[in-house]
């Protein structure tokens, strides 16, 4: 499924199967989650995909074939295949352990092609091994929305009472990993989600409120996934001194003005971008511990638009899925 022009449907088409090059694998693609970066890139909120463009950056699938020089992971395993495709290995971000900050980086499904396919390529370095995870289309979501989520937590720092803001793919899985963590998930939703709102309790929110109320208790950390300048003022009053609020999306709209007062106190405003292969290793030896379950909705491959514009109405809970 090809991204032709910003703003436009994408659109099947049929090409031969990719060749991996040096140090590259190809995957036969089992499941591909959809996520919000996703919509940022067909609307243009991120600049310059490389177009024309297969989206999608929550691989999962099977090697199938190596290209030279790459003997991992082996014929027939299933990995998956994150956001960071690549990071030039010698900046100075990549030199100390920040490679997702790396200033020659590729991206999957940005500037590379991604996962709204049957097939993909990927460096063999940049793909992970799903091995025990015995069900692609859970996997999926684990790819971004689980990762991004637990780079996300690892900024908010080990404080107790963790706000989450946007009840959707991301938080669906970090409450899970807070509770097992043994912190408690305060869930932001839209006013009025009750479905949002249920979820959160299923999954062990302690408390679930609209993005426009305060919590009971001040927040340790407020983490923000929906992609709403104006709940930053909001997060930061709902946090206490010394608290932290990490926006964990790639686009946000604007932030408004707010009294110097929500800041002072030593309250901390931080971003998260991308991701470092070790997220990669230490969240998925979590998710296994831990036992995570995604909520998906499934989608044909053919059916990318119809994901997309779910996503951007929220119509489903947890996280869409494409599969070929
Ligand atoms: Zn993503
Ligand atoms: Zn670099």
């Amino acid at each position: 499924m090809v991204l032709r022009g910003i703003g436009q449907p994408l659109e099947l088409e049929t090409r031969a199967e990719p060749v991996p090059g040096p140090g590259q694998i190809r995957v036969r693609i089992e499941a591909c989650g959809v996520c919000r970066t996703d919509l940022h890139v067909v609307d243009g909120d991120l600049h310059h995909p490389n177009l024309p463009l297969v989206p999608g950056h929550e691989i999962v699938g099977i090697v199938e074939a190596h290209g030279a020089d790459v003997t991992t992971p082996g014929l027939g395993a299933r990995v998956g295949i994150p956001w960071l495709a690549h990071t030039c290995g010698h900046c100075r971000y990549c030199a100390t352990g920040r490679e997702n900050l790396c200033d020659e980086p590729a991206f999957t499904g940005y500037s590379r092609d991604g996962g709204f396919a049957t097939h993909a390529v990927a460096e063999a370095t940049f793909a992970f091994s799903l091995e025990g995870f015995d069900d692609p289309v859970a996997a999926a979501p684990l790819m971004c929305a689980g990762l991004i989520g637990w780079r996300s937590l690892a900024i908010a720092g080990d404080g107790g009472r963790i706000g989450l803001y946007g009840f959707g793919a991301a938080a669906h899985i970090l409450a899970q990993v807070c509770r097992w963590q043994g912190r408690e998930v305060y869930a932001f939703t839209r006013p009025g989600d009750t479905a949002a709102q249920a979820m959160a309790l299923t999954l062990g929110a302690v408390w679930v409120g609209g993005s426009d109320e305060l919590p009971p208790e001040l927040l340790d950390a407020a983490i923000l996934f929906a992609p709403v300048g104006a709940l930053v003022p909001q997060a930061l009053r709902a946090v206490r001194k010394g608290g932290r609020v990490v926006c964990g999306g790639i686009h946000m709209s604007d932030i408004p003005s707010f009294p110097y007062q929500l800041l002072w106190e030593e309250r901390q405003l931080v971003s998260v971008a991308n991701l470092t292969r070790q997220d990669a290793v230490d969240f998925l030896a979590i998710a296994a511990k831990a036992n995570i379950r995604t909520t998906t909705t499934v989608y044909p491959l053919e059916k990318a638009n119809e994901a997309l514009a779910d996503l951007r109405a929220g119509r489903f809970q947890g996280a869409a899925v494409l599969v070929p």
